[in-house]
């Protein structure tokens, strides 16, 4: 492959490091124009979207009637899921179930948040906690397997054990922090970006690498939530933050004000792991910042100024010392000395290509969902 020559978008922060990005002569990257050309006009958050979002609302109380839930929503303890979990009590008056899962590698911070929120608004929590030699032996398999993506066994986790516990209990409708303000750019798929959940990736990774059998872990596959989950069960997804304002600094003081919930430094801070893949392991292995995507899209949205991104960027979200103690922390979590993790971290970066997956299948779904609008973000 011919190395292309670097460039970094003249309006947002994303750069070559996306090797399929594309510049037009003035220097503007396509995730630029695709946030004008396609999601700006069909993101509604004034009259319009709080009409939906008040439509939405009639819909799930109505046939929430009798049930101890109208909805459930995942909260990892971070902003989005949050406010998510803010807005769907006390703006659309619903009664959601609070879905947490704990895989193992929560930060205090998050915790806390978790329960601050669930208190503040009165809402029920179920938490569930995933069998720990089954997340280890996933995620130790997941790091020898060397491919970008460390953080499927946490987010595979989330969804799936949400997904089967709604499907369990009957909850059809699913409400999620996610939303175009902090997130319109989204991160390309080689930056350890895989989407959705594919159980054969997982299933093969896991029999080159794993040492135990996954008895409970959650895992329900991209086909199974989106056609079955979905046409035949009719479960429905909604995003309700993009239904009305949501500027991050804004929600974070509200949350602070009303309930004592407690910021982080950066987006996905609420999982250890988490932090130190994005800070640590992705940059250094990989030469990718999850936060160039992050960044752009708090430009794209007004709410950072490119100088800003461009200066927080320049080093690391968290001090050198810190991250070689978290090092040292995920090797004795996942029961590896600090050489072993040292020699994977050291090893041949792969991609999921390298093993069995239904990315083209996925893509090929990515399209239609697309052509059929129903998928604004760039997604190649
Ligand atoms: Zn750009």
């Amino acid at each position: 492959m011919i190395k292309r020559k670097y460039q970094i978008c003249s309006n947002c922060i994303m750069d070559t490091t996306d090797p399929n990005i594309i510049f037009d002569n003035e220097g503007i990257c396509d995730y630029c124009k695709n946030y004008k050309i396609t999601i700006l006009p069909n993101w509604n958050s004034g009259d319009k979207g709080n009409i939906e979002l008040l439509r939405i609302a009639e819909i799930i109380k109505k046939n929430g009637i009798g049930k101890d839930f109208d909805c459930i929503i995942g909260l990892s303890g971070g902003l989005d899921s949050s406010y998510a979990a803010y807005v769907a009590k006390e703006i659309m008056g619903l009664r959601p179930l609070i879905f947490h899962v704990d895989a193992g590698w929560n930060t205090d911070k998050a915790v806390g948040n978790i329960e601050k929120i669930c208190n503040g608004l009165g809402l029920e929590l179920y938490t569930n906690v995933i069998n720990w030699e089954e997340m280890k032996d996933l995620q130790v398999s997941f790091l020898k397997s060397q491919i970008a993506d460390q953080d499927l066994p946490q987010d595979y986790a989330f969804f799936s054990g949400l997904y089967k516990f709604a499907r369990k209990n009957k909850i059809k409708y699913v409400l999620t922090g996610a939303n175009f303000s902090t997130e319109c750019c989204r991160e390309p798929l080689e930056w350890g970006g895989f989407p959705g959940i594919d159980t054969l990736l997982v299933k093969d990774i896991h029999a080159k690498f794993g040492k135990r059998r996954l008895k409970t872990f959650p895992l329900v596959d991209i086909l199974t939530y989106k056609l079955f989950y979905r046409y035949i069960l009719g479960m429905q997804v909604f995003k309700p933050l993009n239904l009305l304002p949501y500027l991050k600094t804004d929600a974070e003081k509200l949350l602070m004000d009303k309930f004592g919930w407690e910021p982080f430094q950066h987006k996905h801070h609420e999982s250890r792991f988490t932090r130190f893949y994005e800070d640590f392991w992705l940059p250094r292995k990989f030469g990718f910042e999850k936060r160039r995507a992050h960044f752009s899209s708090l430009i794209l949205t007004g709410q950072m100024s490119r100088d800003e991104a461009l200066d927080r960027i320049s080093k690391p979200e968290l001090s050198e010392e810190f991250l070689q103690k978290e090092f040292d922390y995920v090797a004795d979590k996942l029961d590896l000395s600090r050489e072993e993790l040292q020699s994977i971290f050291r090893g041949n970066n792969k991609t999921f290509n390298e093993y069995k997956n239904k990315i083209k299948l996925i893509r090929f779904g990515a399209y239609l969902m697309q052509k059929l609008g129903l998928e604004n973000r760039l997604y190649r």
